[in-house]
């Protein structure tokens, strides 16, 4: 049984990875920040429905110590990684020039050093170890081509885009694949900030007139950490309904 830790599980597009990967098999570690309740309410239908190991494991993931000791307990409850999900992360609207230096690292600790706390665990403790493992890491379609009032989000998402091409390089003899997802506009809470007819525009721009869900990720998250995937790393790819192409 392969065992898959999804950071941010307790949110609408880490969940639909949950379920879909214990669907598949896998024993589940499910990060959450805040919302204790919501992973540990999954976990346990995780491990009704699918007959599966499911544990709810708390981290601020951008707060290294807290990482450590999320893998310490990880390392209790499941005693190995297979693969990494990096997909916690924050949004906010904001014009660039009304952006604090505290928002600024605040988005550039969780969305783009939580990758690299979690990252860094996973490969110490497990993967190089292992000669085998499978980082999938969720960044932004506003990564690739940048988002008006939301800069500071854009930078850390291409900083995960970065991340993600050269960490591949450097993995790849070592048995494991490093890849990155670029989601389209998904509904979900991360969405609520935008109002009906913001909404409406973004999906009249997408070229499948079709807003995704956090299932259409979670299946495109499936692949791309199984052996049908098996030569496949160092890739961008965008699940966006053709909104960047
Ligand atoms: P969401 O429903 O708001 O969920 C966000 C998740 O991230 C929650 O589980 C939250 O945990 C977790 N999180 C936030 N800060 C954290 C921290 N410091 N440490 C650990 N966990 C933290 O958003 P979503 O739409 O599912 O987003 C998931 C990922 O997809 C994000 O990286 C986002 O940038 C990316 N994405 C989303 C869209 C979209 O349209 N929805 C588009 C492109 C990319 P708690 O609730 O427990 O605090």
């Amino acid at each position: 049984m392969k065992t898959v830790l999804i950071t941010g599980a307790s949110g609408g597009i880490g969940s639909a990875i949950a379920v879909a990967f214990a669907q598949n098999g896998y024993d589940v570690a499910l990060n959450y920040n805040k919302n204790e309740a919501k992973a540990k309410k999954l976990a346990g239908i995780l491990r009704e429905t699918y007959g599966v190991n499911a544990a709810a494991v708390g981290a601020d993931v951008s707060d290294r110590t807290a990482v450590n000791s999320m893998f310490d307990e990880i390392d209790r409850l499941f005693g190995n990684l297979d693969v990494l999900i990096n997909n916690a992360g924050i949004a906010q609207q904001k014009l660039f020039t009304d952006i604090s230096s505290d928002e600024w690292c605040s988005m550039l600790n969780t969305n783009l050093g939580g990758v690299f706390n979690c990252t860094q665990e996973a490969l110490k403790r497990y993967m190089l170890k292992n000669h085998s493992g499978v980082i999938l890491n969720i960044s932004s379609m506003w990564g690739q081509v940048g988002a008006s009032c939301e800069v500071h989000y854009s930078t850390a998402k291409a900083g995960v885009i970065g991340l993600t091409k050269a960490l591949a390089k450097e993995v790849g003899l070592s048995g494991i694949r490093v890849n990155c997802i670029c989601p389209g506009v998904i509904m979900t809470d991360m969405m609520k900030e935008f109002d009906e007819n913001a909404v409406a525009e973004l999906k009249k721009e997408t070229p499948l007139n079709l807003l995704g869900a956090p299932e259409d990720i979670a299946d495109s998250a499936v692949f791309l950490c199984s052996e049908k995937a098996k030569f496949i790393t160092g890739q961008i790819l965008g699940v966006n309904g053709g909104f960047v192409i």
